[in-house]
């Protein structure tokens, strides 16, 4: 192959790898023209205070139904200091580094095998599992938290549930200094609406989680809703 035949090679590759970026530009561009750009801060009437890792969501705050968050990582494709039950689950990019953060100390401390069964979950994904679920024991589409990407639940391999092991403990007294807070703790199922749920950790930031674990406060009381 000539010099020349491989510079027109290397151009018909360059313009075939560049038109669908170039494609998906403009329809997003005419998406953006056609509906006006709606940023997550407008959509539905979930509450966001200063900086996205303190978007609101419960029954009274829902996620609209196109609530997708911005830069998902897929957990499995990630460094992991932890266990994966599957390969489709998806956190936040800030999400995650704290997580990883959080559980690589643990790790150096000693305390292994906490296992994420879950993250981000899509509006439709969150009606198949209220569709599935008793009453009472799934958020509604929209009301689940999970639409944020801002939040895991985890758990380790036990037959005691996980509310009485080690990790769960060490989670507890440490999370809060990695942005995370325990989101339904046991004593304050009337002001979240949600009975105990020892497992779901949420992102709200190093500064918010610090306050909040100290004066033993949930994310509906530290924001005044
Ligand atoms: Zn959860």
């Amino acid at each position: 192959m000539s010099k020349q035949e491989r510079g027109a090679n290397a151009k018909k590759r360059r313009r075939g790898s560049l038109f669908p970026i170039v494609l998906a530009f403009l329809m997003i561009a005419a998406l953006a023209f056609a509906g006006g750009y709606k940023t997550g801060f407008e959509r539905g009437n979930a509450k966001r205070r200063q900086g996205s890792s303190l978007l609101l969501v419960n029954e009274s705050h829902p996620l609209s139904a196109d609530y997708v968050p911005e830069e998902l990582v897929r957990l499995y494709d990630m460094r992991h200091s932890f266990r994966l039950a599957k390969s489709d689950i998806y956190l936040t990019y800030d999400t995650y580094l704290a997580a990883q953060d959080m559980f690589a100390a643990a790790e150096s401390e000693n305390m292994n095998g906490y296992i994420i069964t879950s993250g981000y979950r899509s509006y439709d994904k969150q009606a198949e599992v209220y569709a599935e679920s008793q009453p009472g024991y799934a958020q509604k589409p929209g009301c689940s938290e999970h639409q944020t990407g801002l939040c895991f639940d985890v758990t380790v391999e036990t037959a005691q549930g996980f509310e009485n092991t080690p990790q769960y403990r060490w989670l507890r007294a440490n999370a809060h200094k990695y942005g995370f807070i325990q989101r339904y703790p046991a004593d304050k199922a009337d002001v979240t609406g949600i009975s105990y749920e020892p497992w779901h950790y949420r992102y709200v930031g190093a500064d918010a989680a610090n306050e909040m674990y100290k004066n033993s406060l949930t994310l509906e009381e530290y924001l005044g809703s």
